[in-house]
C-alpha cells in the first residue's frame, strides 16, 4: 500500500479545511475522508487509490437518524448501513431503503459501511481494480478494456464510449427512487443537491463521478415522506443469494387511488452508469391500472435506451422482468 498520513478531524470545519487543498475530490484525490473504510481501503491495497493523507471523520456527530415534523427523515452521513436498515423509522416509512441496504454486502460490511461512503461506492469493473489494464476512470485517456472485454456485470444505460461501468450500490437505487437530497458542507458553505443531480454520467470524463469538489463533506441525506398509503419494495436479481452485486434491481414505490396508480417512483440498479431513475416507466404507469400488461409496457419504456455490450445483452430482458416482478410484489403487499 502507498504510504499515507492519517489525521483526525474533530469538527466538520476541520474536515472541510483538511480536504479543501486537495487537487480533486474525484478519482485519484490526494486527500480523502475515511469513515468505515470498507471501499476505500480495498482500493488503497490495490494501489487504485493512493491518497497521501486520510482524514478520519468517525468522531464527527453525523450518525443520527431523525424524523422531522414534516415527515422528512434525516440520515447522518456516518450512520452505519446496518443501523439505517434496522431503524424503525426507516423500516416503517421507507421499506424499500431498508430492503435495498440489507440486500447488499454482508452483515460485517454493513456494520462498518457508512451512508455517505455507500453513496460514493466505486464500480466493481474488474479493469478498474487492475492497474495493469486500460481504464479511463482510473487513468484518464488510457482507454476502456471493458468495451469488448469482460463486461457481463456492467451498465447498459447511461454509458459512453469512454466508460461502461455500472454503479454497484443498492442503497443509492432506493434513495434515487425516494427522491433523496444530499446535504454537503464545503469551503463556500452548505448546499443541498437532489440525488438526481449528485451523480455524473461518464461522458468523456468518467473519472468524475459526482459533483463533489475539494473540501466538500456530505453531512447527511434527507428523504421526503412518501404520500400516505404508498407501498415500496426493492427487488435484486444476482448470481447468488447473498454477498453479490446486482445484475439487475428495481426500487419501486406505488400508491393506488380508485384502482389506478396515483403516485409511482421507479429506479433501476445494476444496469445504469449511475443509480437509474426511470421517468419513462413512471410516465407509462401514471394513471394506469396495476395490470401485468401495464407493468410490462412500463418496463419496455424503461429499457428503451439500453445499449448492451458484448456480454450483457441479457440484462435488457432481465431488467424488464425485474421491474415487472417488483411492481407485482409491491401490489401484493397487505
Ligand atoms: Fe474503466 Fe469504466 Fe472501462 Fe471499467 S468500464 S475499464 S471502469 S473506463
Amino acid at each position: 500500500m502507498h504510504p499515507f498520513e492519517l489525521i483526525t478531524a474533530n469538527t466538520v470545519s476541520d474536515a472541510v479545511k483538511a480536504q479543501a487543498g486537495s487537487a480533486t475530490a474525484q478519482q485519484g484525490a490526494p486527500v480523502r475522508f475515511i469513515a468505515g473504510g470498507t471501499n476505500l481501503v480495498d482500493f488503497m491495497k490495490l494501489n487504485v487509490e493512493t491518497p497521501r493523507r486520510l482524514v478520519d471523520i468517525n468522531g464527527l456527530p453525523l450518525n443520527k437518524i431523525e424524523r422531522m415534523p414534516d415527515g422528512l427523515v434525516k440520515i447522518g452521513a456516518l450512520a452505519r448501513n446496518s443501523d439505517v436498515a434496522h431503524d424503525n423509522i426507516v423500516k416503517q416509512q421507507f421499506p424499500v431503503l431498508s430492503q435495498a441496504i440489507l440486500s447488499g454486502a454482508s452483515t460485517q460490511l454493513r456494520n462498518m459501511a457508512s451512508t455517505a461512503g455507500n453513496l460514493l461506492q466505486k464500480t466493481r469493473c474488474v479493469y478498474y481494480r487492475d492497474t495493469a489494464s486500460a481504464c479511463n476512470k482510473r487513468q484518464p485517456g488510457s482507454g476502456c478494456a471493458a468495451i469488448g472485454g469482460h463486461n457481463r456485470m456492467l451498465a447498459i444505460l447511461g454509458t459512453s464510449e469512454h466508460c461502461i461501468a455500472s454503479n454497484p450500490s443498492d442503497q443509492n437505487v432506493a434513495l434515487t427512487a425516494l427522491g433523496a437530497t444530499i446535504h454537503i458542507t464545503g469551503s463556500k458553505g452548505e448546499r443541498a443537491v437532489p440525488i438526481s443531480e449528485f451523480y455524473l454520467l461518464p461522458g468523456d470524463t468518467p473519472q468524475n463521478e459526482t459533483i463533489l469538489a475539494p473540501g466538500d463533506l456530505v453531512t447527511h441525506v434527507s428523504v421526503p415522506a412518501l404520500p400516505s398509503g404508498t407501498k415500496s419494495a426493492y427487488l435484486k436479481l444476482r448470481d447468488r443469494a447473498s454477498y453479490e452485486f446486482a445484475l439487475s434491481s428495481a426500487a419501486v414505490a406505488v400508491k393506488l387511488s380508485n384502482g389506478r396508480i396515483e403516485f409511482v417512483r421507479v429506479a433501476l440498479g445494476g444496469v445504469g452508469a449511475v443509480p437509474w431513475r426511470s421517468h419513462e416507466a413512471e410516465k407509462a404507469l401514471q394513471g394506469k391500472t396495476p395490470t401485468p400488461e401495464n407493468f410490462r409496457a412500463a418496463a419496455i419504456s424503461a429499457l428503451q435506451g439500453a445499449r448492451p455490450q458484448s456480454q450483457n445483452g441479457f440484462k435488457v430482458e432481465l431488467a424488464k422482468r425485474c421491474l415487472v416482478h417488483a411492481l407485482t410484489q409491491v401490489m401484493q403487499q397487505a
